[in-house]
């Protein structure tokens, strides 16, 4: 071997030497865990300016949905393990919302008919049966529309769950007194439902940790605070929400409860809200 090819020997191996894997020690970061896709949530502050839902004495619902939906919103954005979308603000619906819904105008008419038919179809085939537990109030058109247009950008936009935040009431006469019941409910999609098991298991986790802080609802149907549901758009229905995208709806409290005009009740409401996720997720 002549000294030219013995100097470039050395340097073939010197720089095989130089692309040694790091040791052990060097690969033992945190690295992995923050390159885990981030969970895509989208919180959903029930009903809108136009249609605040129910109302007690000065309080609107849409308003105390809102003021804890901001409240969970500013949590999660400070944790890196999650990425966040909120459907309005004070102002209205986001513009990414506005711009959605006035430009898909016609595509969702047709998501909302096509998704009619097909259910119809499987359930005059006897594919889905149609169950009904917990009695709600018929959406307007323009709620209806508003509801399955946010369920179509979920799909387009492969969210991981969906936070739908809501203050309970039911129909009574003398709605200036508080009503008899009281407390939170967690309402997850039925079993027929394609979102039904990756949704179930966040509402049980979520019921758990809520429980430990709050009374569940004491109304009959509302099953001690834990219920599927195959009718509310926010479920779902009609499977307008896929098989990967976990979807809950929670009623707080009834929006009656003293409790609920205190600030307080809303931090630890969001708190627990936020710290049950985090354990879910970790
Ligand atoms: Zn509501």
């Amino acid at each position: 071997m002549n000294k030219i090819n013995k100097y470039l020997l050395i340097i073939v191996w010197l720089s095989i030497g130089l692309n040694i894997s790091p040791p052990i020690w060097a690969k033992e970061s945190s690295v992995d865990k923050e390159e885990r896709p981030k969970i895509r949530i989208l919180i959903v502050p029930g009903h809108d300016k136009e249609n605040y839902g129910s109302q007690f004495k000065k309080i609107k619902e849409a308003n105390l949905t809102l003021a804890l939906a901001n409240r969970l919103l500013k949590l999660l954005k400070n944790n890196n393990r999650f990425e966040t979308w909120i459907t309005r603000d004070k102002l209205g619906y986001k513009t990414e919302f506005k711009n959605y819904f006035s430009e898909n105008k016609q595509a969702i008419k047709d998501f909302i008919s096509t998704l009619k038919s097909n259910y119809q179809e499987s359930i005059i085939s006897k594919k889905i049966v149609l169950v009904k537990k917990v009695p709600h109030a018929n959406a307007k058109p323009v709620v209806v529309s508003t509801l399955f247009g946010i369920n179509k950008w979920i799909d387009e936009n492969k969210i991981d769950l969906v936070l739908h935040i809501h203050f309970n009431d039911y129909p009574r006469k003398k709605t200036v007194r508080a009503g008899k019941y009281t407390g939170f409910t967690v309402y997850y999609p039925e079993k027929q439902l394609i979102n039904h098991e990756i949704s179930a298991k966040i509402a049980n986790h979520l019921f758990k940790d809520l429980k430990k802080k709050f009374k569940p609802s004491n109304y009959k149907k509302e099953n001690g605070g834990l219920v599927e549901d195959q009718v509310l758009i926010a479920m779902g229905t009609k499977q307008s929400l896929n098989s990967q995208t976990a979807t809950i709806l929670i009623e707080y409290g009834y929006i009656y409860e003293p409790k609920f005009q205190k600030e307080k009740t809303l931090d630890q409401l969001a708190l627990i809200t936020y710290q049950s996720l985090i354990n879910y997720f970790k």
